[in-house]
């Protein structure tokens, strides 16, 4: 260590960064391990200019959001990704060294990231293996000093759903005393298991939308915290003063009209029957050993021959995310949806594992 790096607090200098898709890398030309949309639509932006500061939370795009899930814009913060919202959460409610957050492995690793960064308690209660299901009762055991339980729904990397009764349970017992902050990153693509009707009931309730993955976004980092405007107002106050770029909210806005979000409806039904079809040959397969049912833009995958098959892919350009060093996801790989075509090499190049 030199000196500078001597200089880190000491919970930076222990912290092992978000290993993101793109920090880990790979060639080819398969990509199949960041959740992204293999498909896409053409945005031209009409600002031409760009010596002024955006609006702290450009209003048009704000009201596009709200028309959308049909919430008032007061209840509404837009944010640099669905990342930067669970960051917000942690600098405005949790007491570092004093408070904690409660999160659910395996799942997304940005809460214990961000936790960490800020030096904020971690409590880690695990989902129970295979079915995924929360633990709600050592959750409730739990509770002291937490201000912030974060779910992931339906959850990255496994794909269930949590069902509404135990987030509905959750909320009640939580009530008062900490924030439920339901991820719902992936909702398109099962729109049913949403659990915005509920923030007209429960005070406590916080969701997380992105652009990043059923909107085919992921390249302007545009995401939304969804509460009351009480947590919203609170939120403001520890935000950057111009987090939205303007060409950001521009094309954002694009994406929100009446048309678009048809043309996103189209796009998820044409992924989830890429995902059914992709299963089914997944579950003919001699080398796989498990398939988990997903109700997102991926599916988890527990092989025989883990190693080789990850490896032998990645070599011939067919990238994947590997799960195996995750809490109960040994031999395990996450296979994002691609196109028809990207499925389908991915089905060709595994017949050679017999
Ligand atoms: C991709 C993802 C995010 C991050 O979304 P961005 O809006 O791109 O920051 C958040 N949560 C989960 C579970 C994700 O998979």
């Amino acid at each position: 260590m030199n000196d500078i790096t001597k200089l880190l607090r000491k919970n930076v200098q222990k912290l092992v960064p978000y290993q993101s898709a793109r920090r880990i890398g790979g060639h080819g030309d398969v990509w199949l391990n960041a959740n992204e949309s293999p498909l896409s639509t053409i945005f031209e932006t009409e600002k031409k200019m760009f010596n002024r500061y955006p609006e702290c939370q450009p209003k048009n795009l704000i009201k596009s959001y709200a028309r959308y899930v049909n919430l008032s814009p007061d209840q509404i913060l837009s944010t640099r990704g669905a990342d930067e919202g669970i960051e917000l959460l942690i600098k405005a409610f949790c007491e570092p060294g004093i408070d904690k957050i409660i999160y659910c492995p395996p799942t997304y690793d940005m809460y214990q990231i961000n936790a960490k960064i800020a030096g904020v308690k971690i409590e880690e209660i695990p989902t129970i293996k295979n079915t995924w299901k929360i633990d709600v009762s050592s959750i409730k055991l739990k509770l002291n000093q937490v201000k912030l339980i974060y779910i992931c729904n339906p959850n990255n990397p496994t794909g269930n759903i949590i069902s509404q009764d135990t987030l509905i349970n959750l909320l009640k017992i939580t009530s008062g005393k900490c924030l439920v902050v339901i991820d719902e990153a992936y909702i398109e693509f099962s729109p049913n298991n949403s659990m915005i009707n509920f923030l007209k009931e429960y005070s406590n309730l916080v969701i997380l939308r992105t652009l990043s993955k059923a909107f085919a976004l992921a390249g302007i980092r545009c995401g939304f915290t969804l509460s009351t405007k009480e947590v919203i107002n609170a939120l403001h106050k520890v935000i950057s003063p111009y987090p939205i770029p303007s060409p950001v909210s521009d094309i954002a806005a694009q994406a929100l009209t009446v048309d678009s979000i048809k043309l996103m409806k189209n796009r998820v039904s044409i992924l989830n029957l890429n995902r059914f079809w992709l299963v089914k040959k997944l579950k003919n397969m001699p080398c796989v050993k498990k398939v988990f049912n997903s109700h997102a833009n991926y599916v988890l995958v527990q092989f025989f021959m883990f190693d080789k098959i990850f490896k032998t892919l990645w070599n011939n350009g067919i990238i994947l995310r590997n799960q195996n060093h995750k809490i109960n996801l040994r031999e395990c790989l996450r296979i994002s949806i691609g196109s028809r075509q990207e499925c389908m090499r991915v089905i060709e190049e595994l017949k050679k594992f017999v």
